[in-house]
């Protein structure tokens, strides 16, 4: 497998493309920031965002923001409430099978001072959509992604709130299409394309009706229209860096880490909503031959932090991990037998990529 000369992102990623010198277009997108962003200009364009949204009515919120407690969304509302002065409202999608730290660090950001509505889509439904997304796509987050989306904009329709400010434009910053890197705002079209991979949730209706899909079914044309909203990016105004944010939730929103490392790699502070994030990173690995190692040193090399040597030794020890102590939990929640499990497991597990050795999968590459 062909790996990034700079990172250890292998040629199997989704519409990753390398250059001549065989770097990704994440790392050479790191470099870009670094020397030709001009951050000056786009933070003027943040703040005329801002001036245009804020105080545009006396009782009404100025924008509205989804938030997980985790440290990226979290850093965002910070900048959005004390540094712009807006009087944002935080809204957070209650994600399936928890984690204690992350319900923990949702609370401790809201006690710090934050407007915020939780929305829990019936979980009956989101049970089924995420079964359904996990056996047909192995894709088992996807209830919870697309209604992260959906959700959002339906609120910001229902509380008449024209601005939404999400926070990186993943394609742009991990590696993928490079479409928004110029732009400030996007539009409903981009939100579907992207972030649903092309899917329109309204492949549901079949299933159930449009009242019970209300979270995962974006507002009419109409209704979106009549809003008129700017849907904005944080990443877009400054530069994106994890580790930033997480210092400043540590320092300022109560942020705490998971006691001991997550799973399949070696830090201890990101992505801990959910459990299935583990399930979605393993099934990652077995499609791909890259887990959430290989992702978590893409970003501390390109932020300086550490040396592609040091990254192989990580990535050789922690991509890939099976999802052991969870396991009984994903069978509970898709109400499915270790058999039924494990069968989609192996149909999506890339036989070029592995072979099956005791009943678990094992790379025939090595990483390098
Ligand atoms: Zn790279």
């Amino acid at each position: 497998m062909k790996y990034c000369t700079r990172c250890m992102m292998p040629e199997t990623r989704p519409r990753i493309v390398y250059n001549d010198q065989g770097v990704c277009n994440a790392c050479l997108w790191a470099e870009e920031k670094k020397t030709e962003v001009d951050w000056k200009a786009r933070w003027c364009e943040l703040e005329e965002l801002c001036d245009k949204y804020r105080s545009r009515n006396t009782y009404k919120f100025d924008c509205i923001l989804p938030v997980s407690g985790g440290k990226d969304s979290s850093y965002v509302a910070y900048m959005m409430k004390e540094k712009m002065g807006m009087h944002p409202l935080c809204v957070t999608l209650k994600p399936p099978l928890e984690i204690d730290v992350g319900v923990r660090n949702l609370q401790n950001f809201i006690n710090c001072g934050y407007d915020h509505i939780h929305i829990t889509p019936n979980p009956q439904v989101a049970r089924k959509i995420a079964k359904e997304a996990f056996i047909s796509q192995g894709q088992p987050l996807h209830a919870w992604i697309i209604s992260v989306q959906t959700a959002i904009f339906r609120s910001a329709v229902l509380l008449d709130i024209p601005f939404v400010m999400f926070g990186e434009e993943g394609e742009t910053e991990y590696g993928g299409t490079t479409k928004l890197k110029e732009e400030a705002c996007y539009g409903l079209e981009d939100s579907i394309n992207i972030y649903l991979s092309g899917l329109d949730p309204r492949k549901y209706t079949s299933w159930f009706s449009e009242k019970e899909l209300y979270w995962w079914l974006y507002p009419s044309m109409d209704e979106f229209r009549r809003l008129n909203p700017s849907i904005a990016h944080w990443s877009y105004f400054e530069n994106w860096e994890s580790y930033k944010h997480y210092l400043l939730a540590k320092e300022k929103l109560g942020l705490e880490e998971t006691p001991q490392r997550c799973i399949g790699t070696y830090n201890n502070f990101a992505q801990t909503d959910t459990t299935l994030y583990d399930l979605h990173c393993y099934l990652m690995y077995l499609k791909f031959g890259f887990g959430r190692c290989s992702q978590d040193v893409g970003i501390d090399i390109r932020r300086g932090a550490m040396m592609r040597r040091q990254a192989l030794t990580l990535v050789k020890k922690y991509d890939g991990e099976y999802p052991q102590s969870y396991i009984k939990d994903y069978l509970t929640y898709f109400d499915m037998t270790m058999k039924e499990f494990d069968a989609v497991l192996d149909h999506y597990a890339d036989k070029n990529l592995f072979k099956k050795i005791n009943g678990k999968w094992a790379p025939t590459f090595t990483p390098h």
